[in-house]
């Protein structure tokens, strides 16, 4: 099997192929991205070096609407990765029933190495790279990995810049000063929290007291966290590039978010060197000379806990055939966009994991980004209690729709399901439009 991002897409297309209802021509159609514009970037950095940079968008689908989709910067992005990454775009909108495609874009780069002056650079160029493709009605961006509303902020200033005038609606999940909307920051968590709380139900089993593991830390991670912790649900482990925190009574999720959030790393936060407590008595601790400190474990271990539910919220491709075999959760809601290969999927299924993809799980980052652009359109702004009822609604009836086609069907696993409603539903689309010419 292979570890190619677009590859694993591909394959999951042909494994719900064979139930959907989509005429072959068309199949064939949505196997292949509509164009991908690759832009060379040199930015002149705060050091005086000049770099060039290499970026990305690429928009795979629009039978549905203009595409949409975020923008990484990772220094592994690589133009294959856009291409799946936006062909999974696709097929959440669909599944989630926004009137949009799918598009993705990215930036190799490391992010940590840049200063925030570098940083707007390299936004500022990439955006004038790509600003003959992007547009209010043309193809929305958004963030994705490493990028944030500033971000978001800068390329809406850019091509505004270029326009005449501002136009907020070119992005989404921008700050609420410029048009962003209340709870975009936490909608692909909340998204993920209440998709778990839905699989519990379906499965009548209590969330309250429920192990979770999370891989990741990052905007979608914590904030689930945060979410489930709250819904009663026990956090025991999560983790980030320095590894996972590991605690079987639950960890203390707003004191890891304190320190997370003044930029703290989890292997500081184990060992003790609070970043969220802001007077220490010299050796990091709380002051009164108390730990309670988590265990150290890897991300790889992390994995395989004997939890509840385990929630992937980092990269593509961790669960692979090569571990799927040492999983021990009973569940798995993929927080991360394709962190579970085509191999490792067949092994889950065969042993009764359920499994919610993540075209399903993280949809909520795109639905309120979709909220913020209706918003944007109405020159209207929603308070958060109308966008979080929204963000429920909308996810709420694709989790129902994902599992009544499961159960209808009879199909082996909540991916197919999903897969087979977001195919049918862009073949339609191409079939009323027919080819042009
Ligand atoms: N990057 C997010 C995703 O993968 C959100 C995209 C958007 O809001 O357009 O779903």
């Amino acid at each position: 099997m292979t570890d190619d991002p677009f590859e694993n897409m591909l394959a999951q297309m042909d494994r719900a192929k064979e139930y959907a209802d989509v005429d072959d021509g068309v199949f064939e159609r949505l196997k292949h991205p509509e164009r991908t514009l690759k832009v060379t970037l040199p930015v002149e950095l705060d050091s005086g070096e000049v770099k060039v940079f290499e970026g990305y968008r690429c928009q795979f689908d629009s039978a549905r609407g203009p595409f949409k989709g975020g923008v990484r910067y990772h220094p592994s992005v690589t133009q294959r990765e856009v291409e799946a990454l936006a062909g999974w775009m696709t097929w959440k909108t669909a599944l989630v029933d926004l009137p949009y495609g799918g598009a993705k874009g990215g930036v190799i780069c490391e992010p940590k190495d840049l200063t925030q002056n570098d940083l707007e650079s390299l936004t500022r160029r990439y955006t004038e790279g790509i600003r003959r493709m992007i547009g209010p009605e043309t193809d929305v961006p958004a963030p994705d990995m490493n990028t944030n509303s500033q971000t978001m902020a800068w390329m809406m200033d850019t091509y505004s810049m270029y326009e005449g005038h501002s136009v907020p609606q070119v992005v989404t999940g921008k700050p609420l000063e410029i048009g962003g909307t209340p709870g975009r920051v936490e909608a692909t968590g909340r998204g993920v929290s209440i998709v778990t709380e839905r699989l519990f139900e379906y499965l009548d089993r209590d969330l309250s007291g429920a192990s979770v593991a999370i891989q990741g830390f990052g905007n979608v991670g914590s904030n689930a966290a945060k979410l489930l912790d709250e819904a009663g649900a026990r956090i025991v482990a999560t983790s980030d590039v320095t590894g996972a925190a590991y605690d079987p009574e639950g960890l203390d999720v707003s004191a890891l978010d304190a320190h997370v959030t003044a930029g703290g790393l989890i292997d500081e936060y184990v060992a003790g060197d609070r970043r969220d407590v802001p007077i220490a008595d010299g050796d990091g601790d709380r002051g009164d000379g108390w730990w309670d400190a988590p265990e150290m474990i890897s991300n790889e271990e992390l994995l395989t806990l004997d939890v509840d539910v385990l929630i992937p919220a980092a990269v593509e491709g961790v669960i692979t055939a090569d571990n799927v075999r040492e999983l021990r959760a009973s569940a798995i809601v993929e927080a991360a966009n394709g962190p579970t290969t085509v191999a490792a999927d067949e092994v889950l299924t065969e042993r009764d994991v359920q499994v919610v993809p993540d075209i399903l799980a993280n949809a909520g980052g795109v639905i309120v980004s979709y909220l913020e652009w209706v918003q944007n359109a109405q020159e209207f702004s929603w308070p958060l209690e109308t966008v979080n009822a929204e963000l429920e609604r909308r996810i709420g009836r694709a989790f129902d729709q994902t599992i009544e086609q499961y159960d209808a069907k009879d199909l082996p696993d909540l991916r197919t399901a999903a897969y087979t409603l977001a195919l049918e539903r862009t073949a339609s689309a191409h079939e009323y439009r027919g080819l042009f010419p």
